[in-house]
C-alpha cells in the first residue's frame, strides 16, 4: 500500500469534526492516543510485496512497508516477500512505538484473555501505548499471533498460549475476559467447546480475579437478548433465546457467564463489570469468519456477488472498533457494576447495508484509480436458523454512567476497513 493511501482518509466524527485521537481521560484513567500512531499498528501491509532474491529492497519497497508520514514509520518491522521463491524473510522491530511512562501507582498489570483476537488486539494496542503492563492469554483458535506480534519483546508485554478452560495463575490488577469465538461459523464449529469456554473459562478467570482481587470485565454480547421482542434493547430486557438452537452454545454460554460473574460478585465480593457488546467491525477482523461486514467487503473487493441472507430486511447496528475500546476502558474504570450495552444506534437493514458497503468499496477503488468496469451484484441466499430479526442497542445507560457515545460513523469505519483489506490483498495474504 503506498504511504499516501492513509493520508487520503479524512476522518470526521458524527458532528463533522475531524478525528485525530481516540479515547479520553475519565474515571482517573487516561485512554487517549493519537489516531495516526494506532493506525501505524494496523493499517498497513505486513510485509514488503516484492524483492528479488538477494537484492536489497528498493526505496519504493521501503515506502510500501510504511504508511504514515512521520515518526510512526520508525516503529514497523519490515518483512520481505520474495516472489521468486515464495518465501518471506521476517525482520524484528528496531524500535517499539513509544509508550507512556506512568508512575507505578497509575501503571496497571492488565490481563487480556482473547487478546490476539479482533477486539482484544485493539484493546492491547491502546493499553500498551498508554503505558500499562499487558499480558495476553490466547489459544489462537480464531486469533492470530500476527495481531500482536508488533509488541512481542517489549518489556511491558507478554504473550501466553493458553486455553482458558484450564486454570491460569498470574498476578494482575485488571482482567478483560474476552476469550471466546464470536462469529456464528466459528462458535458453531465446536459448540461444546464454545460452551466450555464460556462456562469453564469464565469460572477460571473469575477464580483468578477472586484470588488476586483484580477487577474483572467480561465481554458479553447483544446475543443474550436473542431474537428480541422489544426494540431497541435495553439492559433490563431479559431476552428471547432458543436454548437448543444452533446459536445457543454462544447465547446461552454468555448468559451463564453473566450469571457466574454476578454469582462471584454476590458471594465473594469480586469487583465485576459486564459489557454487552453489539455488532462491532474494524481492521484485523478475520476475513474468513463469515460475519457480514467482512463477507461484504471481501466479496465487493473481489468483484464477487454480495450474499444477503434472507430478504435482507433483518436489521443490525454496527459500531467501529475504536468506539468499543473507548467504552470497554471507560466501563472497566467506572463504578458501574450493572450490565452496560456498548453499540452504535445507527440501524441498517442488511439489504441497505450491502449497498452502503458496495458504495464505499467503489469510492475507495475510484480514488485509487481502480474503478471496476461493472458493479458487483447483490444476491439473496437462505437465512440461517434463529437469525435475529432486529437488533439495536439502547445506550442510555452508557451515556449516563460512562458519558460514552460512539463517535465514528459506520461509513468512516468502513472506509478504514476497506483500505485495510485492500492492503492485505495487495500483499497477497488475502
Ligand atoms: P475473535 O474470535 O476475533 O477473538 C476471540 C479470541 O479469543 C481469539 O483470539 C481466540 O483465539 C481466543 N479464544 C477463543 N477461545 C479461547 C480459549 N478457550 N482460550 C483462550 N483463548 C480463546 O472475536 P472478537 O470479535 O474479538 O470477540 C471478542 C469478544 O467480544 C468475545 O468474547 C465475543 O463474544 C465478544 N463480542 C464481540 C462482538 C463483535 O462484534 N466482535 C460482539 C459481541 C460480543
Ligand atoms: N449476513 C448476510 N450475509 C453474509 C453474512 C451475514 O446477509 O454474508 C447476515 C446474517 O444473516 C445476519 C446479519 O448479516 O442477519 C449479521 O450477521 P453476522 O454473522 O455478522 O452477526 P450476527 O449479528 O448474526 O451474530
Amino acid at each position: 500500500m503506498p504511504s499516501s493511501a492513509v493520508a487520503k482518509i479524512h476522518t470526521v466524527d458524527k458532528n463533522g469534526q475531524e478525528i485525530t485521537t481516540v479515547g479520553f481521560q475519565r474515571f482517573g484513567f487516561d485512554s487517549e492516543v493519537p489516531l495516526d500512531v494506532l493506525r501505524s499498528l494496523y493499517l498497513r501491509a505486513h510485509y514488503v510485496v516484492t524483492a528479488k532474491s538477494g537484492e536489497e529492497s528498493s526505496e519504493q519497497e521501503e515506502q510500501h512497508a510504511r504508511f504514515t508520514q512521520g515518526a510512526s514509520e520508525l516503529y514497523q518491522s519490515k518483512s520481505i516477500y520474495h516472489a521468486d521463491t515464495q518465501s518471506i524473510s521476517y525482520t524484528t522491530l528496531s524500535r517499539f512505538p513509544p509508550v507512556k511512562l506512568l508512575p507505578s501507582d497509575k501503571r496497571k498489570r492488565i490481563l487480556v484473555t482473547g487478546g490476539a483476537g479482533f477486539v482484544g488486539s485493539h484493546l492491547v494496542d491502546r493499553l500498551m501505548l498508554l503505558g500499562h503492563e499487558v499480558t495476553v492469554l490466547d489459544n489462537f483458535f480464531t486469533g492470530s499471533k500476527t495481531t500482536v506480534s508488533h509488541w512481542v519483546g517489549h518489556p511491558n508485554f507478554e504473550l501466553v498460549r493458553h486455553d482458558v478452560v484450564e486454570p491460569f495463575m498470574i498476578e494482575c490488577d485488571q482482567i478483560y475476559h474476552l476469550a471466546c469465538p464470536a462469529s456464528p461459523p466459528h462458535y458453531q464449529y465446536n459448540a461444546v467447546k464454545t460452551i466450555k469456554t464460556s462456562f469453564m473459562g469464565t469460572l477460571n478467570m473469575l477464580g483468578l480475579a477472586k484470588r488476586t482481587k483484580a477487577r474483572f470485565l467480561i465481554s458479553s454480547t447483544s446475543e443474550v437478548y436473542g431474537d428480541p421482542e422489544v426494540h431497541p434493547q435495553n439492559e433490563d430486557y431479559w431476552g428471547h433465546v432458543n436454548p437448543i438452537g444452533p446459536r445457543a452454545c454462544y447465547d446461552e454460554g454468555k448468559r451463564v457467564a453473566e450469571t457466574l460473574t454476578y454469582g462471584f460478585q454476590r458471594q465473594d465480593g469480586v469487583d465485576v463489570r459486564v459489557a454487552r457488546i453489539f455488532n462491532t467491525f474494524g481492521p484485523r477482523m478475520n476475513p474468513y469468519d463469515g460475519r457480514v461486514v467482512s463477507n461484504f467487503i471481501i466479496q465487493a473487493l473481489r468483484g464477487e456477488d454480495m450474499t444477503v441472507y434472507g430478504d435482507g430486511t433483518q436489521t443490525r447496528s454496527f459500531q467501529y472498533i475504536h468506539d468499543l475500546v473507548d467504552g470497554l476502558i471507560a466501563l472497566m474504570n467506572s463504578d458501574e457494576t450493572r450490565p452496560v450495552n456498548l453499540g452504535n444506534g445507527d440501524e441498517f437493514t442488511i439489504g441497505e447495508f450491502a449497498e452502503v458497503v458496495r458504495d464505499i468499496v467503489e469510492k475507495v477503488q475510484e480514488e485509487d484509480g481502480q474503478k471496476p468496469a461493472k458493479r458487483v451484484k447483490i444476491v439473496y441466499k437462505p437465512i440461517p436458523m434463529d437469525d435475529p430479526q432486529k437488533r439495536r442497542p439502547d445506550t442510555t445507560r452508557a451515556k449516563e454512567t460512562l458519558q460514552w457515545q460512539p463517535k465514528w460513523t459506520v461509513r468512516m469505519g468502513l472506509e478504514e476497513m476497506v483500505r485495510y483489506y485492500k492492503a492485505k490483498m495487495a500483499e497477497g495474504s488475502l
